[in-house]
């Protein structure tokens, strides 16, 4: 397993306290075992990245293993596309599972053993009633189901139907296996729940080798069992499944039985951590794909640039509960600009408004010193070129200031250039429409360090970039998805579609310093005074860099 650095000075959550525990009673010889079970119908969000932290990190913490499984019992919606997926994204934020990769499906000889042992034992049988039909029958939460007219069929008869069922003899839908446990029962996953049905669908792994396929509730322990889990973690959903887990485990009386334990899923504001919301936003073509930088995947925070390093930080903040929340958005983005703080910064403009410098001669260039952060020393300087026509950001300028704090350029108001000169608006050319086009400035050339007004103090500091040295950049400008807080639980109506944020990508022409241009592709800066941009391998080509904006510098929502 490798060691993600930082957490072993972190105090222990209820579910390590639960683990010391058991270690100490001997309850499984001090063996921790642990598994990360995702579906491979979609690619993984930062709430499954909770969940991989916190397995991998229990396995890490107390020296045991983690499995990376594949809970790939719904063929229909599965795709190798998926697991592959899966599997990068689990290597990408920093966990290993070596040899433990294991996969469902390459139980089902198992699964499929364990069901007749159901069958001989009493404990389940062949019911012959639609999926609609058994679906009326189970009662509610005040009423007792009703018994399926199926219930007593005898252990050869149910034999012979579920081989049958397994050999391809009958249609989807026309015999399910249940298991028989109390259609009383208060609890509806107890009512005699469906272990197998009969899907005719080709599997990505097990190829046209069954058509009859078992059930999350009844798979999920017995592949926890085969592979020796001792601390099966899931979210609190599951905690009334839990019976369930037990009953089959406890009737089949295997010879290791592990303990399933809840805890509270990741909900995370103004996004959805639903793999069929995310799916209903791909296949829609609301985003680009799963890994949309917008998209709040793994994948997609990879794309956009965050850092695996970031994400971890995140989950460990958070902790691990047994009460619901939502996080706030700006929890994650905290975590992102943490981490990105010590990156390099540099000077580049995003959305350009054109100044020449009446004063400064056309032919001449000068080469200011900058360091590349102003605290860590380590990342050393470079030169950043100036003459005399140069780019700035268009909202450092305003014809009319709003008010007195305004640090900016206006008509005769004075600027200093980031590392460079204090220059002075003297004219304003504007367009058709009256927007300003370009502004033409004199420069104070005795402003800068060792000239005689080097000490003379001007209210706003803008960044800029030398029109001539500067390079074209598209600038990806990414933000939240959604307008809405909890775009998945609206109560007025709307559907998460309603409430897509019009500007979650807004693209700009923008030119960036020389030294950003020339950083490798995979890069992430700071752009001074506007966020954090991350140089897009895929994009970008030498002559013209790509970079999307991670995060901005400030929350800028609440
Ligand atoms: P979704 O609702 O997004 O489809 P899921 O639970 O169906 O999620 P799985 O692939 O079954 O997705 O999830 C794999 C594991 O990740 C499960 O153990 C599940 O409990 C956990 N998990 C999924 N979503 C979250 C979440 N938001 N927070 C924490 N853990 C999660
Ligand atoms: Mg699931």
């Amino acid at each position: 397993m490798t060691g993600t650095g930082t957490d072993n000075a972190r105090p222990d959550n209820f579910i390590e306290q639960i683990i010391h525990k058991d270690n100490a009673s001997g309850k499984f010889a001090g063996r921790v075992v642990t598994r990360f079970p995702p579906e491979p119908n979609g690619y993984l969000h930062i709430g499954h990245a909770k969940s991989i932290c916190l397995n991998f990190g229990v396995a890490e913490r107390f020296g045991g293993h983690c499995f990376l499984r594949m809970d790939d019992t719904n063929p229909l919606k599965e795709t190798a596309e998926y697991v592959a997926a899966i599997q990068r994204d689990v290597r990408w934020l920093g966990f290993d599972w070596g040899e433990r990769e294991s996969h469902a499906s390459d139980y089902f000889e198992q699964l499929y053993g364990f069901a007749e042992e159901l069958i001989h034992r009493g404990c389940a049988f062949v019911c012959s009633l639609s999926l609609d039909e058994i679906r009326a029958t189970r009662g509610t939460l005040t009423e007792a189901g009703t018994p399926s007219p199926y219930r007593d069929r005898s252990v050869e008869e149910n034999l012979d139907l579920f081989r049958r069922m397994r050999a391809g003899e009958f249609a989807d839908g026309d015999h399910v296996l249940r298991a028989k446990i109390d259609m009383a029962s208060p609890n509806i996953n107890m009512r005699d729940p469906v272990l197998y049905r009969v899907r005719r669908a080709h599997h990505q792994r097990t190829g046209n080798a069954w058509c009859i396929y078992p059930m999350y509730d009844y798979t999920h322990c017995l592949s926890d069992y085969l592979e020796g889990v001792t601390h099966s973690l899931c979210t609190l959903e599951f905690e009334d499944h839990r019976p369930l887990y037990d009953w089959v485990l406890d009737t089949l009386a295997t010879p290791h039985h592990p303990q399933q334990i809840e805890f509270s899923r990741l909900n995370l504001e103004y996004t959805v951590l639903s793999k069929r919301v995310l799916n209903t936003l791909v296949a829609d073509g609301h985003v680009e794909g799963w890994d949309d930088p917008r998209m709040p995947t793994v994948a997609g925070l990879r794309r956009r640039g965050v850092r695996p390093q970031a994400i971890r930080e995140f989950c460990h903040r958070i902790g691990i509960t047994r009460s619901d929340g939502t996080v706030e958005m700006s929890a994650l983005e905290r975590c992102i600009r943490d981490d990105l703080e010590a990156v390099p910064r540099a000077l580049a403009v995003v959305e350009p408004l054109k100044v020449v410098l009446t004063n400064y001669p056309e032919d001449r260039e000068e080469w200011f010193t900058a360091p590349n952060h102003p605290q860590v020393e380590a990342l050393g300087a470079r030169e950043v070129p100036f003459c005399r026509e140069l780019w700035i950001e268009r909202d450092d300028f305003m014809f009319e200031p709003p008010n007195k704090k305004y640090k900016r350029l206006s008509p005769g108001a004075e600027v200093r250039l980031r590392y460079g000169y204090i220059i002075r608006c003297d004219e304003v050319v504007t367009g058709n429409d009256g927007e300003a086009v370009e502004l033409r400035c004199s420069v104070d050339l005795e402003s800068r360090a060792g000239g005689a007004n080097a000490e003379r103090k001007v209210k706003g500091v803008i960044h800029w970039v030398s029109a001539r040295h500067g390079v074209g950049a598209e600038m990806r400008l990414y933000d939240r998805l959604f307008t809405e807080s909890n775009p998945g639980g609206l109560k007025d109506g709307r559907r998460f579609t309603d409430v897509l944020n019009p500007d979650s990508l807004v693209l700009r022409e923008g030119f960036v310093e020389p030294y950003l241009a020339g950083l490798d592709v995979g890069s992430r800066v700071q752009f001074e005074r506007t966020g954090w941009f991350y140089l897009e391998p895929e994009r970008s080509r030498p002559e013209r860099p790509v970079f999307n904006r991670i995060i901005t510098l400030r929350d800028n929502w609440s």
